[in-house]
């Protein structure tokens, strides 16, 4: 009788802690797809009871990010953003509030920046070869950077916020939004998975990131910043809870000719890409596309002048130069708490 009790009880108790485990073993799903010129990568972590109907999420994702790419791409002849690029000057255009928010970020951005990151440098961008524009295969004149340069300046463009509209005080102004699209992108998907419910996941577009919540070993996401030495794959890693992370490099995007490199980000003072020797600068920020906007203006600032910026918006940022001695990183105070031990 006894004996018979106690394997009653030990079966109720492996299926308690049967049942238990379920409740908190976690499961990642995967989700990868194509957008804004590159690739996106999408991981939500879950209770392994709540099975996912991964088609359609990947579906509404899918098409979440195709409408991004209609506000934002100049890729895109009939974007957004490629529609007030070719209407009139000296008018208020309506927009719509997405694009509103973004301008206004991105205004605020090139303020805090000195002009550093401006969004009105697209005919520089074109003339260089990395928009969509078909270009020449030499190297641009003074001239030709000189005239595209007078297109330019952020300050030559005004956002209403009630109703939504924008100005260009100048004519042919062009803007690009290409330094700020992967992290607004990031911060909307990640937007649409917290209102389904989702609230451990990690997003990435061409190297963006937003993370929230824990993997799926219940800890907290852990990122790999590269390292810009072709040989070695990872740099850093961190660890993050609730944030978003950008890196602005030289080493994904650009060209090279007559044994220079020529990066895609350029300095819109001089109107030429930038030379120094900043390889890369990532940046956390609760937003992902302030991340992302931050990131692109210290690594045009350039070492001395980006680290000023980064301590006064006391923001964590990592930067990795190139010296003779190789590559070295220069951290903020607030960045070492991020760093995996
Ligand atoms: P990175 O991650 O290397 O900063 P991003 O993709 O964020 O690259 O931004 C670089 C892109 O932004 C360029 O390809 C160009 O389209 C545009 N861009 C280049 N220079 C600037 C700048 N000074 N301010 C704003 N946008 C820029
Ligand atoms: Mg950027």
């Amino acid at each position: 009788m006894r004996t018979k009790l106690f394997f009653l009880l030990l079966l109720l108790a492996s299926l308690l802690w049967i049942w238990l485990r379920s409740q908190t073993d976690l499961e990642q799903y995967t989700l990868n797809g194509a957008t804004m010129g590159t690739s996106y990568n999408v991981k939500i972590v879950e209770p392994v009871t709540h099975i996912i109907d991964q088609t359609a999420l990947h579906n509404d994702i899918d098409s979440l990010l195709y409408d991004i790419n209609h506000i934002m791409s100049t890729y895109i002849e009939n974007s957004e953003i490629s529609l007030f690029n070719k209407a009139p000057a000296h008018e208020w255009i309506s927009i719509s509030q997405n694009l509103c928010d973004i301008f206004n970020v991105a205004i605020e951005t090139s303020r805090k920046s000195s002009g550093a990151f401006d969004i009105t440098v697209g005919p520089l961008v074109n003339l260089w070869g990395f928009g969509p524009e078909h270009n020449a295969s030499d190297l641009p004149s003074e001239v030709d950077i000189q005239a595209r340069k007078n297109r330019t300046g952020f300050q030559h463009l005004k956002i209403q916020n009630q109703p939504p509209a924008a100005l260009k005080s100048i004519d042919s102004m062009y803007c690009d939004l290409s330094a700020i699209a992967k992290g607004w992108g990031v911060d909307r998907v990640a937007e649409f998975l917290e209102s389904k419910g989702y609230h451990n996941y990690l997003v990435e577009i061409g190297g963006e990131i937003r993370a929230k919540g824990v993997n799926v070993h219940k800890g907290p996401w852990r990122i790999g910043v590269s390292s810009p030495n072709e040989l070695s794959g990872i740099q850093k890693v961190i660890e993050v809870l609730d944030v978003g992370i950008a890196t602005s490099g030289d080493y994904r995007n650009y060209f090279e000719m007559g044994g220079v490199r020529y990066s895609h980000t350029i300095d819109p003072r001089t109107g030429r890409p930038i030379t120094h020797n900043v390889a890369s600068v990532t940046v956390i920020y609760t937003s992902c596309m302030m991340a992302d906007a931050y990131a692109t203006a210290i690594n045009v600032l350039g070492l001395e002048q980006g680290m000023m910026l980064a301590e006064k918006e006391n923001l964590p940022v990592l930067m990795i130069v190139k010296t003779e001695n190789g590559f070295v990183e220069k951290k903020t105070p607030s960045f070492e708490a991020y760093i995996s031990k």
